[in-house]
């Protein structure tokens, strides 16, 4: 994968300082990803891209959702069919 700025196929990866602000909530956290060696921009990596998103993904719904030991205790509590259940929780589970 190329860089996006200047056009170097030149990367190398580091550990790099993720800042969400996701509906006013905010999310911090450390993933590796890819950068350009000339210029230092982030370039895009499949893999270390949707690590980083399910990381993200993963601390929010820690944070502010509802984690999936819960969906499955609160389904039971309230008797709900899966599909009325999944349209309720449906925002909490998407960023
Ligand atoms: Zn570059």
């Amino acid at each position: 994968m190329k860089c996006d700025n200047c056009n170097s196929d030149k990367t190398y990866i580091k550990d790099y300082k993720h800042n969400f602000n996701k509906r006013g909530k905010n999310i911090e956290f450390v993933s590796p990803r890819k950068f350009c060696l000339r210029c230092n921009s982030l370039v895009y990596d499949a893999k270390l891209d949707n690590e980083a998103s399910q990381k993200a993904i993963d601390i929010y719904n820690k944070l502010y959702g509802i984690s999936k030991e819960n969906i499955v205790k609160l389904r039971n509590e309230y008797n709900l069919s899966q599909e009325l259940f999944s349209k309720i929780i449906g925002c909490a589970k998407k960023l």
